[in-house]
């Protein structure tokens, strides 16, 4: 998603890898830098694809390192790889559309006001178990245009 400019997402990743005692290195730069421009959560070979410089195994760790700081989220589906993505409060809220023959997995946005009645839609269900809602994932599952 692309709701932030480069150097403030490059700005948060720092002082999250700064607080959880990591350097940004250029490994990890680069890795941010594949995962904001793809505008999708990629698995590890698609991000090793992606830069000729990356290594499986240091991808790998790296995105694990990331991940502890709280700077890339895991996108599980029940396909067959995990997949990677910024987390959501360094770029922004959005929805992932899914294709459930080859697993292959999109970003979407949702106009604000959908996302202001879903959030009280989903409020109000939950008062009944006297839930309070802070967020909400919500995947769209289909058929890629590879797939139809
Ligand atoms: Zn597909
Ligand atoms: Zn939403």
């Amino acid at each position: 998603m692309t709701g932030e400019t480069d150097n403030s997402i490059n700005e948060k990743v720092n002082s999250l890898l700064f607080e959880s005692g990591h350097r940004y290195s250029t490994v990890r730069r680069r890795l941010v830098s594949v995962l904001r421009s793809a505008g999708k959560p990629l698995t590890n070979s698609q991000i090793v694809d992606a830069d000729d410089s990356l290594v499986q195994s240091s991808v790998y760790r790296n995105l694990n390192i990331l991940e502890e700081a709280g700077a890339v989220t895991r996108v599980v589906t029940n396909g067959e790889f995990t997949r990677y993505e910024l987390a959501e409060h360094i770029t922004e809220h959005h929805h992932h559309i899914i294709c459930t023959s080859c697993g292959d997995v999109t970003d979407f946005s949702l106009p604000s006001t959908v996302e202001k009645s879903l959030h009280n839609s989903l409020q109000k269900a939950a008062h009944k178990s006297s839930f309070s809602v802070q967020n909400h994932r919500l995947d769209a599952l289909g058929t890629c245009s590879s797939c139809v």
